[in-house]
């Protein structure tokens, strides 16, 4: 399926869920302790859909604003903060910055960027509104959140997680379902950008300014199984890393680049790459972290996918013994090019395989057809962790094993 073609589906199916959407009361909170009570009608509702789904008629127009909002937030992305800083500033509970607190800020990894009128970006401009949408016609792409020190339940936790409030209104509402949905139907982290205000003291003057940081929409299944109980859910966040917010850009920017079939990977987080590397996993014993894999692709009926000698034997017919970690670009070629060298055991590197298809390949790389049947089947130990990780660890640690 090409991009235009998934893009409408997914528009189908959003129209099909949202028709499920019964009008009524939904409780929704006014401030840190207050809820209100708000009436939708079905007419709110049609429209709000109407809103989002008329793109379908126009999908290669959608994909051109899908493209220029994330093509937009990757260079905002430059402005960013470390998830840490902007933990810290959340926590300071205060719109006015010491020079202290400024420094602590900073020392985490924080910049803080003075706010000016006299710019065209909405980004930097001191406007005070909750979210912020793509500039598109239908402006059903969130760009930005500001976070306001005080307004609901603005609890965040220790790995930078926090709700986010819907506006008030039905169409507001279904854009924070339809972001998710986008998220979940393309397979991908949903980016936007977190802001948040504060004022400081520049010479003798309070000062607008600002620090950002790059936010994922998570948790979002829940919700998407019934929207017509969910439809006036928060969103859940997450604050990331600048370079884990760069790869998901990137992958959500070439969503149309089908030109070798293969789907573009998100990065790998550092700390798991190396958790999960080859020589983590060559490591013998029952319970090592090599063991635990190739048990998860034993119970998950993975089979040796390259298949020339043992005609894509499962693994579960293997002893563990028997099964090995392959490399799709050989190791002899990664230590000749030092380009290569660092990245010779990254688990995106590695994929099982029996002992005797991966003795019979030796030194050389696997041919096309095995290259592409790992890729399109997400066979790279590298996807298996994307998908699965707490499986996999959780192999063995059952008592009976
Ligand atoms: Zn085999």
């Amino acid at each position: 399926m090409n991009i235009t073609e998934k893009f409408k589906s997914i528009f189908s199916q959003f129209e099909k869920d949202v028709s499920l959407i019964n009008a009524g009361l939904r409780e929704v909170p006014k401030s840190k302790s207050d809820k209100q009570e708000i009436n939708i009608t079905d007419k709110q509702i049609k429209s709000a859909l109407q809103n989002i789904v008329r793109q379908k008629k126009n999908t290669d127009h959608f994909i051109k604003d899908f493209n220029h909002n994330f093509e937009k937030l990757n260079s905002s992305i430059i402005m960013c903060s470390s998830p840490k800083s902007f933990m810290t500033a959340w926590r300071l509970r205060s719109k006015e910055l010491s020079k202290y607190d400024a420094e602590k800020i900073i020392n985490d990894g924080g910049q803080i960027i003075p706010s000016t009128q006299r710019t065209r970006f909405r980004l930097i401009k001191p406007e005070e509104q909750g979210v912020m949408y793509n500039l598109s016609k239908s402006k059903d792409l969130i760009h930005v959140i500001s976070h306001n020190e005080g307004n609901y339940d603005d609890h965040l936790d220790d790995l930078g997680v926090f709700k986010y409030q819907p506006p008030v209104n039905v169409s507001g509402m279904l854009k924070y379902r339809w972001c998710q949905f986008l998220s979940k139907h393309l397979k991908v982290d949903f980016i936007v950008i977190a802001r948040m205000w504060f004022q400081y003291k520049y010479f003798d003057e309070w000062t607008l300014g600002f620090i950002l940081a790059p936010a994922k929409i998570i948790q979002f299944e829940d919700d998407l199984k019934d929207l017509n109980t969910s439809l006036h859910n928060p969103l859940t966040l997450q604050i990331i890393t600048r370079e884990e917010a760069l790869s998901s850009c990137h992958k959500l920017l070439s969503l149309d680049v089908d030109t070798f079939d293969i789907p573009i990977r998100t990065d790998l987080e550092d700390t798991k790459a190396l958790e999960w590397s080859y020589d983590k996993l060559s490591t013998p014993g029952k319970t090592s972290k090599g063991t635990k894999i190739k048990k998860w692709a034993q119970k998950n009926n993975k089979k040796c996918l390259d298949g020339r000698k043992c005609n894509n034997i499962l693994f579960k017919d293997l002893k563990t013994s028997e099964i090995a970690f392959g490399h799709v670009i050989s190791q002899k070629w990664c230590d000749a090019f030092g380009f290569l060298r660092r990245k010779k055991h990254h688990p995106d590197n590695l994929y099982l395989t029996c002992n005797k298809c991966n003795s019979s390949l030796s030194d050389n790389f696997p041919g096309s057809k095995l290259q592409k049947t790992i890729s399109n089947e997400e066979g790279t130990i590298g996807d298996w962790l994307r998908n699965s990780e707490e499986d996999i660890n959780n192999m063995g640690k059952k008592p009976s094993e």
